[in-house]
């Protein structure tokens, strides 16, 4: 795979974000949401797509998973071509979809390192399941997240389900918390955003572990169910990483736009999952 010269780089007026991720048919979370939530960073939206669901505000009706190949020339096609300048990862399915994924960006941040380039930052939200429940990730492919991708993440973004599912934490109090995210910082990513959308009490205590240190975010928590959350957040982080900011800024200015969102969302026809604009 050739990487795009420096020449053509400047042909770009704004940054470039790849969200590798999958269709969601409402509009509420996956590509769509990544997409519309790059604009509103002013950051050029590119996408490689991971599976097709047919869903509404009711569910998950149908899931239609991409070949790997299909991922992996998706990749080659958008790395060789666009001045990609930070990507997301939100569902992927399967194993061998990781596994593409992952040999992928291991090899384009080789060819990047053997020209003197620093490695494109990687957000990697831990898609699960859907807020309506349907599985998003196939349970075996855990394992390979875990192995694979997450070494190469600057950051993780699990709501507190996926942190549990990620560590085998009950997560019972902070303490729990706390030590799930040090696991995964140990199994190589940078740094974890705890999201606490689906934790209790009247303030959200979103909390940013890395290397240096722990960071915690307050907002208050407001009644009823969201789709698209996880999605707008790290879609968020990754255009504010493309914009060059460093990860603290982005993760405040991302989580600042989510909270700015959600009084605005509006519930579906057919459930009262509330949809984030
Ligand atoms: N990606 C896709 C394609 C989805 O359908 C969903 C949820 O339904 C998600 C990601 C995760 O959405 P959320 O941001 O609500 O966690």
């Amino acid at each position: 795979m050739s990487l795009p010269t420096k020449h053509h780089q400047h042909r770009f007026h704004s940054p470039v974000a790849l969200s590798i991720a999958g269709s969601d048919s409402s509009g509420g979370a996956g590509i769509q949401a990544d997409l519309r939530h790059f604009q509103y960073f002013d950051v050029f939206g590119t996408t490689a797509i991971t599976a097709i669901t047919a869903q509404n505000g009711a569910g998950v009706q149908a899931v239609e998973l991409m070949p790997a190949a299909m991922v992996q020339a998706q990749l080659q096609s958008v790395l060789s071509g666009m001045p990609v300048a930070a990507a997301k990862t939100g569902m992927l399915g399967n194993h061998d979809i990781i596994t593409a994924v992952a040999q992928t960006w291991q090899s384009m941040n080789q060819q990047r390192q053997t020209q003197g380039l620093a490695p494109i930052p990687l957000v990697l939200d831990p898609v699960m399941v859907a807020t309506s429940g349907a599985a998003l990730l196939q349970s075996d492919a855990t394992q390979c997240l875990l192995e694979c991708l997450l070494p190469q993440a600057t950051v993780v973004t699990p709501n507190l389900p996926e942190l549990a599912a990620l560590t085998g934490s009950p997560l019972t109090n902070a303490h729990e918390k706390r030590q799930a995210a040090e696991q995964l910082l140990q199994r190589g990513c940078q740094a974890v955003l705890m999201k606490d959308g689906h934790g209790d009490g009247q303030q959200i205590d979103d909390v940013l572990l890395t290397t240096q240190g722990e960071f915690h975010f307050g907002y208050p928590r407001l009644e009823g169910e969201f789709h698209g959350t996880g999605c707008a957040t790290a879609a968020s982080i990754c255009a504010g990483l493309a914009l060059g900011n460093d990860l603290h800024t982005t993760v405040e200015q991302a989580l600042n736009h989510l909270h700015e969102r959600l009084p605005l969302a509006r519930a579906s026809l057919c459930s009262d999952l509330r949809y984030l604009p």
